[in-house]
């Protein structure tokens, strides 16, 4: 059965942003993550959190709040790990959802990018797309992981959203759909706990590749497929242009 580990950022002596009328990050996030945890156990998979209340198991220190949430990630051996945030900026202007994955992990983008677009489907936020991000909760913990920002405390009309129950369901619906999608509902039984393809190159059995499948779609890592091909990828970041010379 997949274990999910699910981080909610912030809590304690860590509000996290504060929003204009004074809503806080960290009860904004907790309430989401606990409704995502009750929507993956009862699809069957495993749940662990960082937090599950206002109280944090660490001191008041920013280092060691890090440390701690990956350890506790590390230590449940789970399988993947969520952190939810909400997003802030100078600009109270700022909008829209944004979703960060580690560069070491081409599983933790995959699911980046099925988490976002699930979430700009469900929310109708800006799409500020998936970012690769040197967090240290996606550097530290050893399993593929994805850090998303829902939306903008900051910004006056997003942090009405945040405040809202229906739109926090919505978010823990979009986050869990995903998960559950991808491990598959352990409840199903059956071995694979997410459909992972084979794939044979030129008559080769190729292993450093990864993939999945997911609603009848193969996803397939691109720079590993290319470079098994010997050919290269090359990314535009001017043009957001993605190059494949074969
Ligand atoms: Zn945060």
């Amino acid at each position: 059965m997949a274990r999910v580990c699910i981080d909610p950022g912030h809590g304690g002596y860590d509000p996290g942003a504060v929003g204009p009328t004074g809503l806080k990050e960290k009860d904004v996030v907790l309430d989401i993550a606990l409704q995502t945890g009750k929507l993956l156990a009862s699809a069957g998979l495993e749940v662990s959190f960082t937090r599950t209340s206002d109280r944090v198991l660490w001191s008041a220190d920013e280092r060691m709040d890090l440390v701690n949430r990956c350890r506790i990630a590390n230590q449940t051996g789970a399988d993947f790990f969520v952190s939810i945030h909400c997003n802030s900026a100078n600009n109270p202007d700022a909008h829209g959802t944004e979703t960060y994955y580690c560069s070491r992990s081409d599983r933790g983008a995959i699911v980046a990018r099925l988490i976002q677009e699930e979430l700009v489907k469900t929310l109708g936020l800006r799409d500020r797309q998936t970012k690769e991000g040197n967090y240290y909760v996606l550097r530290e913990t050893v399993m593929p992981a994805v850090l998303t920002e829902i939306a903008f405390i900051n910004n006056q009309q997003e942090e009405q959203l945040l405040a809202r129950p229906d739109f926090r369901v919505k978010v823990a619906q979009a986050i869990s759909g995903v998960l559950v999608k991808y491990f598959g509902a352990g409840s199903r039984g059956g071995e694979p706990e997410h459909s992972e393809p084979q794939l044979v190159i030129n008559g080769r059995v190729v292993t450093n590749v990864p993939s999945c499948l997911i609603d009848g779609k193969t996803y397939v890592e691109l720079r590993s497929l290319v470079s098994n091909l010997g050919g290269e990828v090359r990314w535009d970041e001017m043009t957001k242009t993605i190059i494949v010379e074969l």
